[in-house]
């Protein structure tokens, strides 16, 4: 009997093919009913799930009798209730490293729209108001020779710290749990305590995993450390920061503007955040490239094939029972 593997969100078609052609495929699809029954339903005799963007839990996954493994599509995995997936000897992999350049430069477009208010100005030409040379209302930020905090100095942290220091002479502070010496060096990164970051950066720029420690990090207090010219960049997830904290700060203008990819509520709605002109959105696309994503299926699929075929994959969260 074929092996049974559960697509739990829109996949790469031409992974989704080289799945259909080596096992028993079961995509779950919103438009055909309550997803969390459909998981529940077909989750029972799965072997395997892949996708991303889906709260996999007890709730959903306690039908499972054989699951051997979930296939993220994604490095973050706060989705996934890890300590449940250890508990039932289920492996979690991910897809580290093949994204973390695409987000980076994902993460310094933000910075640099939000210091020069670009999306707010695209509007205001086109518009018609150009219609003399623009005065301080339209003035932005410097970025060249600042000073940019990097909040997480992993993977993707690190890639957006090489962008600030070889690309625009930035002097690099960072704030991690540990210091990372090896990352820091090259870039002449000084590792100091939040506070002093905040203070001190022109630019802040978070790119820490979520987890029990980095749920609400930067909350008003933080936000009040923050120089009134700086700039916020959030490309990590969304309840890293206090949503209402922040949006408090910036009606008030206590800080220049914010650059944001990730929020509390996703798919963001009706928010005020809408509302702010020193505000650049974007909805969660931090490694949507067409390059990128098909990387992140690749990868995600060698973790899956990796396990079905009796095999430790590359990349584990949870490797303790391997
Ligand atoms: P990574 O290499 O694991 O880096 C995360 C860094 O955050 C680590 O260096 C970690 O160091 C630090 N960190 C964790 N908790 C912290 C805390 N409380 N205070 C300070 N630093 C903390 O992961 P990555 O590949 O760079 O990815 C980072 C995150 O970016 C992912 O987990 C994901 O949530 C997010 N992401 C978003 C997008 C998007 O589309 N916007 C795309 C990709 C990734 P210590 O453990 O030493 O503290």
């Amino acid at each position: 009997m074929n092996k049974k593997v559960v697509v739990f969100s829109q996949l790469d078609r031409d992974i989704l093919q080289r799945l259909q052609q080596q096992y028993q495929v079961v995509i779950i699809n919103p438009k055909q009913g309550d997803v969390n029954e459909q998981i529940r339903d077909q989750v029972k005799d799965a072997d395997a799930m892949i996708g991303a963007g889906r709260l996999l839990n007890a709730d959903n996954l306690a039908t499972a009798q054989q699951l051997k493994i979930i296939s993220s599509v994604s490095v973050g995995y706060d989705n996934y209730d890890l300590a449940y997936l250890n508990q039932q000897k289920i492996w979690l992999s991910n897809t580290p490293h093949v994204l973390t350049e695409t987000t980076a430069d994902l993460a310094f477009s933000l910075l640099m729209s939000a210091a020069r208010k670009v999306p707010a100005l695209d509007q205001w030409t086109k518009q018609g108001n150009w219609q003399r040379t623009v005065g301080t209302a339209q003035f932005g930020q410097d970025i060249f020779g600042k000073t940019l905090g990097i909040i997480g100095l992993g993977n993707i942290g690190a890639a957006i710290a090489r962008r600030g220091f070889y690309g625009f002479n930035m002097n690099i502070l960072y704030h991690n749990r540990r210091e990372k010496l090896e990352l820091a060096q090259p870039l002449n990164a000084r590792y100091c305590a939040l506070n002093e970051l905040l203070k001190q950066s022109d630019f802040v720029v978070v790119a820490v995993d979520l987890n029990a420690e980095s749920q609400a990090l930067i909350g008003q207090h933080e936000f009040d450390q923050m120089q009134p010219h700086a700039v916020f960049v959030n490309i990590a997830r969304g309840s890293v920061v206090d949503e209402q904290a922040m949006i408090d700060t910036l009606k008030a203008g206590k800080i220049f503007a914010a650059g944001l990819d990730v929020y509390a509520k996703e798919p963001l709605q009706a928010s005020e955040l809408f509302a702010l002109e020193n505000v650049v959105t974007m909805p969660h696309v931090g490694s949507a490239t067409a390059e990128t994503r098909k990387k992140m299926a690749e990868l995600a699929y060698r973790n899956l094939v990796e396990a079905l075929e009796g095999r430790t994959p590359p990349y584990l969260v949870n490797p303790a029972f391997s």
